[in-house]
């Protein structure tokens, strides 16, 4: 029989597309969120056709391309701003979807949010899980929504058939379950500004080299980009809010093309976010009795291949049909690993491998290297386009 009523712990992109598939198929569904709101969700983010067609799923489609930015090409530029490649992005979610949309998260994260309430889900922001244990007894406390998170009410305790951790990168229901498995930094670090569009920017264009690893920007809408720039993993800690973003416009002066316009328009210090590259994936059950792992509580990859979000959807899309289907619900959990762990695993992996050969200047094999960026791409489209 499927879980009567199931916590979902973290309203990312794992624990809302989990919740909206539950809730959907007619499951008590209670997700619970320890931000107040989704406006701290900052920046934007490139999604591809993998995530896209799990939008679909979802029913949130048509809502992500009205607010969206979709586009079919990626763009190859040197540091100066000039155009050396230009070429198909792969559409792995088919071709009837487009191969890239970029949207602000903020925005991703209410219209799945809003689906996730419409079909059914007790949404509730503000509310923290303080602790849980494998038998799915949960504590839930509410929270003041100033950082950093008070909590503001006593717990109140309730058990749950499933308890589902999409709590992210940090997962507290991870360690709570006792895997010990924390993401660990790759020696990156990225800068990221979310600002006004350029009229020229009409697609991601990547820069490989120059004063940074890589400098690429997202087209977020009609109105709104976000650009980046990874560096060597710094502690930027101690700078403040315009020292940041000074730091920024520093980095960014090195570019030209586009880059110009996006640097002019750097402006307002509380959209620039510095953050470092991690990795790891959850080896071994993701799931310990009732309580098991989705999205980036389970597994994490630098955005070098920009799949964190779509890993996540597809962890959802692979959870729910394996507890919707079988009777069973440690068999259940049991297949979604195991269907989930080497798929999200080699997306990982590719991910990792990218940075390490940007990280050690490795050359392409026509240089004599191995660096067979392409050819890395090619494989991970190839693998992204099955369905999970
Ligand atoms: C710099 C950078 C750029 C990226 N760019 C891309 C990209 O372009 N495309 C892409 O696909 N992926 C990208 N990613 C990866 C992507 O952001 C993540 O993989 C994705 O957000 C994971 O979703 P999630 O739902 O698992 O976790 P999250 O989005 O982290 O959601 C977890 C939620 O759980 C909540 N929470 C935590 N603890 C508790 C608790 N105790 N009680 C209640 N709630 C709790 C948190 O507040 C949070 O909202 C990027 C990552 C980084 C670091």
């Amino acid at each position: 029989m499927a879980p009567r009523n199931v916590l979902v712990v973290g309203g990312g992109a794992a624990g809302a597309a989990t919740a909206i598939l539950l809730a959907r198929a007619g499951v008590a569904v209670d997700l619970v969120e320890a931000a107040p709101d989704v406006t701290g969700s900052g920046s934007g983010i490139t999604l591809q056709g993998n995530a896209l067609r799990v939008f679909s799923d979802l029913g949130v489609l048509d809502d992500v391309l009205a607010h969206g930015y979709a586009f079919d090409v990626l763009g190859l530029r040197t540091p100066d701003g000039t155009v050396i490649a230009e070429f198909p992005d792969a559409k792995t979610g088919g071709d009837d979807l487009p191969a890239t949309v970029g949207m602000p998260r903020a925005v991703m994260a209410r219209l799945l949010l809003e689906r996730a309430a419409a079909v059914g889900a007790k949404v509730r922001m503000a509310t923290r899980l303080e602790s849980v244990t494998p038998d799915g007894h949960a504590s839930l406390s509410q929270v003041d929504g100033r950082a950093p998170l008070r909590s503001v009410s006593g717990a109140t305790a309730q058990t749950y058939d499933l308890v589902v951790g999409a709590d992210g990168l940090n997962s507290g229901v991870r360690s709570a379950i006792g895997i010990p498995t924390t993401p660990e930094p790759l020696g990156m670090g990225i800068w990221r500004v979310f600002t006004t569009r350029p009229a020229s920017i009409t697609r991601t264009d990547l820069t490989y080299g120059g004063a940074a690893y890589i400098a690429g920007y997202c087209p977020t809408g009609d109105d709104s980009i976000y650009a980046y720039l990874v560096e060597d993993a710094a502690d930027r800690t101690g700078l403040s809010g315009d020292e940041r973003l000074a730091t920024m416009r520093d980095l960014a002066a090195h570019y030209g093309g586009p880059w110009t316009e996006i640097r002019e328009r750097m402006t307002d210090a509380a959209r620039v976010n510095y953050t470092w590259f991690t990795h790891h994936v959850v080896d071994g059950p993701w799931h310990r009795d009732r309580v098991v792992l989705a999205g980036d509580a389970a597994h994490s990859c630098p955005p070098t291949l920009a799949q964190g979000a779509a890993q996540a959807l597809e962890d959802a899309t692979v959870l729910a049909d394996e507890v919707l289907r079988s009777d069973d619900l440690e068999s259940a959990l049991t297949a979604y690993c195991a269907r989930r762990q080497p798929r999200a695993g080699a997306v990982v992996g590719n991910s990792v491998q990218l940075a390490h050969w940007l990280l050690a200047h490795e050359p392409p094999p026509q240089a004599g290297g191995t660096a067979d960026v392409p050819g890395l791409m090619a494989r991970t489209s190839a693998l992204l386009s099955q369905r999970p």
